[in-house]
């Protein structure tokens, strides 16, 4: 039995529990939303239910195919068994669609494809807004090397290489995607999610996003949206 221990940590969109063995965690999956570095706030009802089935498809999916995730197996609704990681303090990334703050910067389409797919690395700091970095600014800050970077680049690019096609199957296009990875037994590994609080996915026929952007932008059919991007990664 993997009996749940004490809170460790709680986030915006969930909370972190103990597990039976030291170097697992227990990742619990709220309603909770926030948007706007937590300036706004809401709930998105099922939200919580519907991340964890999706990112644990996904994680499934990449260590299928060989990229190295957190991910254990999933106890229930909400609930996902994972290895205990000392998270790397970036956001990484990775886009091939136009959008959101990419747009705004540089003054770009929205929609229009990106290839090859673009990596962004936004050093993790809700004090400073998880401002964008470069290379330099991050071993400066002593958050990673020139290494690690590579790698985190390279791991992105694979993480991408095989969502993109499986969402595409299921008639989503992934416009882009916020990836977090951790340090386990010293091997870098995707951890925290892949879900459409994390993700730009749209639908393919319609160009309709399915992802968090209907609730930053007060869009309408919120949970639908969520329900539905479960339905077609799911099932
Ligand atoms: N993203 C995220 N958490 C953040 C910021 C961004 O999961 O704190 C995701 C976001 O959902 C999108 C991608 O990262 O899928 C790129 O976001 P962008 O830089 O365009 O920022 P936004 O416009 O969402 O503020």
């Amino acid at each position: 039995m993997n009996t749940v221990g004490p809170m460790l940590y709680e986030g915006k969109a969930k909370k972190i529990f103990a597990a039976a063995r030291p170097d697992q965690i227990v990742q619990y999956f709220k309603d909770d939303a926030t948007a706007f570095n937590a300036q706004k706030r809401g709930t998105i009802v099922g939200k919580g239910i519907v991340n964890n089935k999706v990112s644990a498809r996904l994680f499934r999916l990449l260590e299928e195919q060989g990229v190295p995730t957190h991910f254990l197996e999933r106890l229930g609704d909400r609930e996902m068994l994972a290895k205990k990681v000392t998270i790397v303090p970036v956001e990484v990334v990775i886009r091939n669609v136009v959008a959101g703050s990419l747009a705004k910067r540089l003054g770009l389409r929205v929609g229009d494809a990106i290839r090859p797919a673009i990596v962004e690395l936004y050093y993790k700091n809700d004090a400073l807004g998880d401002p964008l970095v470069n290379d330099d600014h991050l071993r400066l800050l002593n958050v990673a090397t020139p290494g690690v970077l590579r790698e985190l680049r390279d791991l992105a690019h694979r993480v991408n290489n095989v969502l993109q096609p499986f969402l595409a199957e299921r008639k989503i296009r992934l416009v882009d995607c916020k990836l977090e990875f951790g340090v386990y037994h010293n091997k870098l590994i995707l951890a925290d999610e892949i879900s459409p609080d994390t993700c730009r996915l749209w639908d393919m026929v319609t160009g309709d996003p399915l992802d968090k952007d209907r609730f930053r932008q007060d869009l309408g059919k919120v949970e639908e949206s969520y329900q539905e991007v479960m339905r077609r990664v799911c099932d």
